[in-house]
This record gives C-alpha cells, sequence and structure tokens, in this order.
C-alpha cells in the first residue's frame, strides 16, 4: 500500500494513523486516535481488556478506563486542541474510542461557559459562572455519556442494549442508538418528565414505564440483560459514559484557560458527571496541564432524596437507600448510587461538599435565574445556584472566589412543571394602562 505522505507536518499516513518522523521527544512513535490503555475496577485490583463488551467488575464495582498518560505527555499539548472542532471529540486522545470511523455525534460538546453577573451580584458571588448543558442535543447533558457510550459500544459490536432511567438519559441513547442503527430497551418511572418518553418512541425505542423508581427500573432491567443477553447500559455498569461524561471537567479547564475554578456545583444523582469531572481534573494534573491546586466539588441534592448529603454529613464512605424520595428534580431523584463510594470520595479529596436544597427553593432560583439572566435552567440546574446562595451566606464559598454552577439541561424539557397564569385578552380589548 502507497503511504500517504502530509506535507506540512511530515508524518505518513499508514492506514487511519500518522506517524511522526523525527520529531523531537516524539521518537518516530505512532499517534493513536485514543491512548486507552485497559479498564481497572474501582473498588479491588482487578484489570480488564477493553477489547472486549465489559460490565462490571467481578466484586460488583464499576470499572474505569486508564489510559497511557507517559505517551499522551509526549504527544500532545494544550496548544494542539486549538483549532479542533467544538465537540467534546476534540480531546479524542482522552478518550476511549479507538477508531475515528466508530464515532456516533449529533455535534454535543463545548457548551458555552458564561458569566452570570446579575445572579452572582444578587447571591453576593462576583464570579459566578454558569457551564450551560441547555444547548446540547437532546436538552441535557446525558448526551454526552450516550455519545461515548454508544460509539465505544459500536466500536465493541453492541446490537441491543437496555437500561433503565430517569428520563433524560433514557432519551439520549434513544435517538444516540438510534444514529448508530443500534435498538435499545429503555424502562423508566411513570412520573418521570413525559417529553423524554416521546423522544425514546420517536427514536424508534422499546420503552416501558414502571409504577415506581428509577431502581424498580434497574430491577426489571437487571433481569431482562440476564434473559435476553443485552448490553446494559446502566449507570455504571458500563464504564464508558462516565468518560463522555468527564468531558466537561476537560472543557471548564480549558475554557478557563488551563486554570481551575476554586468551586464546582454539580446536581447529584447517580452521580457520574461529577465524578467524571473529578477523572477529568485528576487526569489533566497528570498529564501537567493544570496545576496542584483542585477546584472543591459541590454535590448538590434534593432535601427529598439526599442520600449523598446524609452519607456525608455522618462521615461514612457510602450512602444508604432513601426511602420514598421524591422531588421536582427528576433527574437527581436516584435512592442509591452504585457509584456513592466515588462521589464521597470526591468531594472528601477535593474539600468539597455536599448540600441538599428544597423544592421550594429550587423552584425559586430558577426563576430568579430567569429573570435576571435570561437562561431557562433545568430544575437540577436550579438546585446547584440555590446551593451557591446557600453556600455564599454561610461563608463557605469565601470572597471572591470563582464558581462554576453546572446547568445540566434545559428547563424547556420541564415546562409542564410550570405554571403560567397571564391575562387572556378577546381580539377586540386593549392593554391595561400601566404607568412606567
Ligand atoms: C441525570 C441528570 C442529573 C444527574 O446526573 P448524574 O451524573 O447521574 O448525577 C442532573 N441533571 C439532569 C438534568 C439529569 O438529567
Ligand atoms: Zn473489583
Amino acid at each position: 500500500m502507497a503511504n500517504k505522505k502530509n506535507m506540512k507536518t511530515g508524518a505518513e499516513l499508514v492506514g487511519n494513523e500518522y506517524i511522526l518522523n523525527g520529531q523531537p521527544g516524539k521518537g518516530g512513535k505512532e499517534m493513536s486516535f485514543s491512548y486507552i490503555s485497559h479498564l481497572y475496577c474501582s473498588a479491588c485490583e482487578r484489570k480488564y481488556s477493553t477489547k472486549e463488551k465489559q460490565q462490571l467488575c467481578e466484586c460488583g464495582s464499576p470499572l474505569l478506563v486508564a489510559y497511557e498518560f507517559d505517551e499522551i505527555k509526549g504527544q500532545l499539548k494544550p496548544g494542539d486542541l486549538v483549532g479542533r472542532e467544538a465537540s467534546l471529540w476534540r480531546y479524542h486522545e482522552l478518550l476511549p474510542v479507538e477508531e475515528e470511523k466508530n464515532i456516533v455525534s449529533l455535534g454535543e460538546g463545548m457548551t458555552p461557559l458564561l458569566r452570570m453577573p446579575r445572579a452572582g451580584q444578587d447571591m453576593g458571588i462576583e464570579n459566578l459562572y454558569m457551564k450551560d448543558e441547555g444547548t446540547i442535543p437532546t436538552g441535557t447533558f446525558k448526551a454526552r455519556g450516550a455519545a461515548v457510550g454508544i460509539s465505544k459500544a459500536k466500536e465493541l459490536g453492541v446490537r441491543h442494549l437496555a437500561m433503565p432511567t430517569n428520563g433524560n438519559a433514557g432519551a439520549a441513547w434513544s435517538l444516540y442508538a438510534a444514529r448508530a442503527n443500534m435498538k435499545a430497551t429503555i424502562v423508566m418511572p411513570v412520573d418521570a418528565p413525559v417529553v423524554t418518553r416521546k423522544e425514546c418512541v420517536i427514536a424508534g425505542a422499546e420503552l416501558y414505564l414502571v409504577d415506581g423508581l428509577i431502581s424498580d427500573a434497574g430491577k426489571i432491567v437487571s433481569k431482562a440483560v440476564k434473559e435476553f443477553n443485552l448490553y446494559d447500559a446502566s449507570t455504571l455498569k458500563e464504564p464508558y459514559r462516565i468518560e463522555g461524561k468527564k468531558t466537561m471537567g476537560l472543557e471548564i479547564a480549558e475554557q478557563f484557560g488551563w486554570k481551575v475554578p476554586d468551586v464546582i456545583l454539580y446536581p447529584t444523582g447517580g452521580g457520574v458527571g461529577l465524578i467524571g469531572i473529578y477523572k477529568a481534573l485528576i487526569e489533566l494534573h497528570t498529564l501537567g496541564w493544570i496545576g496542584d491546586e483542585l477546584p472543591r466539588l459541590v454535590a448538590v441534592q434534593a432535601e427529598g432524596c439526599a442520600p449523598i448529603v446524609k452519607a456525608w454529613n455522618q462521615k461514612k464512605p457510602y450512602s444508604e437507600f432513601w426511602e420514598s424520595s421524591s422531588t421536582v428534580a427528576f433527574g437527581i431523584n436516584v435512592p442509591k448510587a452504585l457509584g456513592d463510594f466515588l462521589v464521597l470520595d470526591a468531594i472528601n479529596k477535593t474539600d468539597g461538599c455536599a448540600i441538599a436544597i428544597s423544592d421550594e427553593e429550587l423552584v425559586a432560583e430558577q426563576q430568579k435565574v430567569a429573570t435576571q439572566e435570561g437562561a431557562f435552567i433545568c430544575p437540577e440546574g436550579a438546585a446547584v445556584f440555590a446551593a451557591a446562595r446557600q453556600l455564599r451566606e454561610n461563608g463557605w464559598i469565601k470572597d471572591g472566589e470563582s464558581v462554576v454552577a453546572l446547568n445540566t439541561g434545559s428547563g424547556v424539557k420541564y415546562s409542564d412543571l410550570l405554571s403560567c397564569a397571564v391575562p387572556i385578552l378577546q381580539p377586540d380589548e386593549g392593554l391595561p394602562f400601566r404607568q412606567g
């Protein structure tokens, strides 16, 4: 086969990979699309191959992805990212998909990091930012996990997956599965936001509603997975969704110019986003792209479902099942998370904290952020802003600190929740006169 030569870099294209010759420090080594190395258990010593489908470790704990950091160090510098496409795939070296042709994308990632001057002033946080996931395909950050999870599933030859969901993940995985021409079976609570049902159905997924919680949906999926030999795409039961979610952490660091904010607040259900952001920060630190000082990570939950907050207050390494959980912030209604110990570890290692917000507080905050900043955020994101307000009031967030609030989705997906009492006019009526 004749090799193509890239005149600009002097690299030769062999198959899909560039081989750099004679560049200092690069030693003629092949450049890979991904520097994935292996899977390791988050709780025991076992390692697993990334070439086959994997679910949990034999010990029942989640598997995480390891990369060849020494090789990445020699091949990639932050400056190399400049000019790459504005999607999460700009970080492909740090993602698990080995061949570019397996990428299943709807253009997800590189969401805006917005300054929030009026909301910030209102709560006394001068340097308040919002990382806004409301603009991403499928309307929530679940698109990140779905894009990377589905791409890797495609690479591994998965034809049919199943998952329990509180709605948003099911919607995202159904749509990305459709794009990958893969079959998806989804089980969600009857109370989940109605629009998410419709997203699953229009994507052609097989959808079931369960008269219960996400934990009940999980039990049904577990059984079906065994019975019908399906790929279990439940939270943390496959190792790649978290890799998609970690790109929020990579983007925050890049958008801050490879510095990091003092505090990142995250609405925590299964906690994958928070574990992912922590993993991203550790990886960037390992590469030497950010300094020793990591942001303090805050897990925000709803008062009606706060198992992580309870465990954190009691200084326990694990959470307990939260009975009869309930909150309007449906994405964080998770009574027991498989990765709870990883969330608690990330909070502890970064001197962070965990805090619970009432539904009344978060609904009021959602209104404030919309009127003060023009951002229609989701209830989960609103919980994060309410948490920032409280943590500033009690002095945990200090004067002048930079704070990033993660808005995990668009408020439009939850518009059923909002009441909207406004006057209705007859066609021949005028507006009532108002002063000023
Ligand atoms: C799923 C979800 C969350 C919680 O995310 P985890 O990473 O599972 O903790 C928060 N907000 C929204 C909108 C969600 O859909
Ligand atoms: Zn293990």
